[in-house]
């Protein structure tokens, strides 16, 4: 490919809304652009990173004997009637209607469609198992779209699906999936970690792993062991007896204080002595569950990415002071759980803070020190999740270690929930009719690109790992008008095409400058720049990942890249 005719628009800066490494730098290397909240065009360079993606998880879900079909974005709400989901699922469902006024969705995921099909199409046991899968564009209203390709309305997604003849044939394609996933992730340079999940809203009677990409930016935590393998999304994490102790809250008497303009928590926690961390530690556990409301004014949504970035609090809702007052009937202007039932019992690290900060039912004060119980109403309610950093492990001896995860992929046995209800049944080999049992396998294709950007990127822009790289060769002849470096440079191009290598020619007429921060900044492995000493058949070799740079012959160069 030629640059100077190729659609590869960077920007100097990323708008301000792109709050994540990855969505910066996708967008100022060109990679792609927003057409709506959470709803993105691929440009050429995006695009074929996305193929390659693509086609590691096909190369792996064929091996593993997977089926590929494509399956309709639009589905008849009549299907999701039949499943159960059109209410359960909520505003996330995409719903429309016809000309004929009849009700569709547009499909979030495909239980429903793919049950029907094997319903439809499939009735004797010699014709199980099966898994099908597909790689397409999925549908979902997300409340809140954000990071780019990480959360968005319209995404690539490869979901798959087995049905198997009883549950051992289920365990099977199971680990074939979990299998194919961790080769799927290796392949694509992922640092990753398979964890235990929570069967949460999906509901299914088997087990469930999440596939999570190591990211500070991602919304999961995830508690792994130090010694052992144990690994599981704090939400289902648990852990070893004997460690986490409760206390009630020793704490003195409240006292108000008045705090102005406050827009974000660092500025809340400051003027009243304490650390973000632990406030934000201390309103999670105390709500345990219920909805926490904090700060009410100034930059809402990165003050929500805080806090959800502490404990994978997913049950934490900032809002605005109205909707706030709906929500809890907590008063304007305030943080913490005011009004709210919360248990009294704390876990030894809340009690050292010995600071819990609340609303003062005024605007612009807090109050400092209060004691739930003794100024306002507490109510205990359900099992505590009490699972903190440090604590023990629940299968050995070994100590928890949090770490952020994007959840990149979700493996999960789905039982009989869909075949029952939408009747996928088989005849045994007696005659005896029998529920097929199901299992799900989803991987967000279009989100792996920006967790790779996450983990594998430096000040000056991406770097690709070769297997998923839009290009392998940048190449960058330093001056156009020079006719040594022209020759060269062609020449090059030529040969590196002929063997398979997919080279970009940087034949922009560029200072040189703009040419190398723009090729730093897009991330392709390989840097061959073709300057003063082409005359002479010398070119100078760099790997994106590496700083130094080698002055090789041409031959050099060509063998090192072959
Ligand atoms: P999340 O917890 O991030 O909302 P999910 O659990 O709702 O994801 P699944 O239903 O398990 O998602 O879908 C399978 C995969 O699709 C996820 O593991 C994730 O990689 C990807 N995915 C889900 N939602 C999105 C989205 N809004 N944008 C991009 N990828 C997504
Ligand atoms: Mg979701
Ligand atoms: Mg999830
Ligand atoms: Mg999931």
């Amino acid at each position: 490919m030629r640059q100077s005719t190729y659609l590869l628009p960077t920007l100097r800066e990323a708008p301000a809304e792109a709050e994540t490494i990855s969505h910066r730098l996708m967008l100022r290397a060109g990679f792609i652009r927003q057409l709506a909240a959470g709803i993105y065009t691929y440009l050429p360079l995006g695009w074929r990173v996305l193929r390659k993606v693509e086609s590691i998880v096909r190369e792996e879900m064929d091996r593993a004997g997977a089926q590929e079909i494509l399956m309709p974005a639009m589905q008849p709400a009549e299907l999701w009637q039949e499943s159960g989901r059109y209410q359960v699922y909520g505003p996330e469902l995409i719903r429309l209607h016809d000309r004929h006024e009849r009700e569709f969705a547009l499909g979030p995921t495909h239980e429903e469609v793919v049950t029907t099909l094997v319903r439809n199409e499939i009735r004797s046991y010699r014709k199980l198992p099966i898994n099908l899968y597909q790689i397409q564009t999925k549908f979902r209203d997300e409340r809140r779209p954000r990071f780019g390709l990480l959360r968005g309305r319209e995404f690539l997604m490869k979901d798959a699906y087995s049905f198997d003849l009883d549950w051992e044939g289920l365990d099977k394609s199971y680990w074939a999936m979990y299998d194919a996933y961790t080769r799927i992730f290796t392949r694509c340079g992922l640092n990753f970690r398979a964890v235990e999940a929570d069967a949460g809203a999906i509901g299914g009677e088997g087990g469930t792993h999440e596939f999570m990409a190591l990211a500070d930016i991602g919304e999961d935590t995830i508690a792994t062991c130090t010694q052992c393998e144990y690994a599981a999304n704090l939400e289902k994490a648990e852990a070893g007896p004997g460690v986490s102790e409760y206390r009630e809250v020793a704490v003195g008497e409240h006292e108000k204080f008045h705090t102005p303009n406050i827009r974000t928590i660092e500025q809340l926690t400051e003027s009243l002595g304490v650390s973000a961390d632990r406030f934000i530690k201390t309103l999670i556990y105390l709500a345990d569950g219920q909805p926490v409301a904090v700060l009410v004014r100034g930059d809402h949504d990165a003050n929500e990415v805080k806090v959800k970035n502490y404990l994978g609090a997913t049950n934490v809702e900032l809002a605005d002071p109205e909707t706030t007052r709906q929500v809890t009937g907590a008063p304007v202007g305030f943080a913490g759980p005011v009004g709210l039932k919360i248990p009294v019992l704390v876990d030894r690290e809340v009690a050292s803070m010995q600071a819990g900060i609340a609303g003062a039912n005024e605007q612009d004060y807090h109050l400092r020190n209060v004691r739930p119980g003794r100024d306002f109403p507490v109510e205990k309610t359900g099992d505590f999740r009490n699972v903190l950093e440090g604590d023990r492990c629940p299968r050995c001896s070994g100590t928890l270690k949090f770490y952020r995860g994007i959840e990149v992929g979700h493996v999960f046995k789905l039982g009989t929930k869909y075949s029952e209800k939408l009747g996928a049944k088989y005849l045994d080999a007696n005659g005896k009719e029998q529920v097929m049992i199901m299992g799900c396998y989803g991987i967000g294709v279009s989100r792996v690109l920006s967790a790779i950007v996450e983990q594998s990127h430096d000040d000056n822009g991406m770097i690709w790992p070769v297997a998923v790289a839009p290009f392998h060769v940048h190449l960058i002849p330093v001056s156009v008008k020079d006719e040594a470096q022209i020759k060269v440079a062609e020449e090059l191009y030529d040969r590196l095409r002929q063997t398979g290598v997919e080279v970009l020619m940087d034949d922009r007429d560029e200072r040189p400058g703009v040419k190398f921060k723009d090729s730093d900044l897009t991330g392709i492995p390989i840097r061959l720049t073709v300057g003063k000493g082409a005359g002479e058949g010398r070119v100078e070799y760099k790997e994106r990942a590496q700083s130094e740079s080698m002055d090789l012959s041409i031959e050099e160069a060509m063998d090192r890249i072959v």
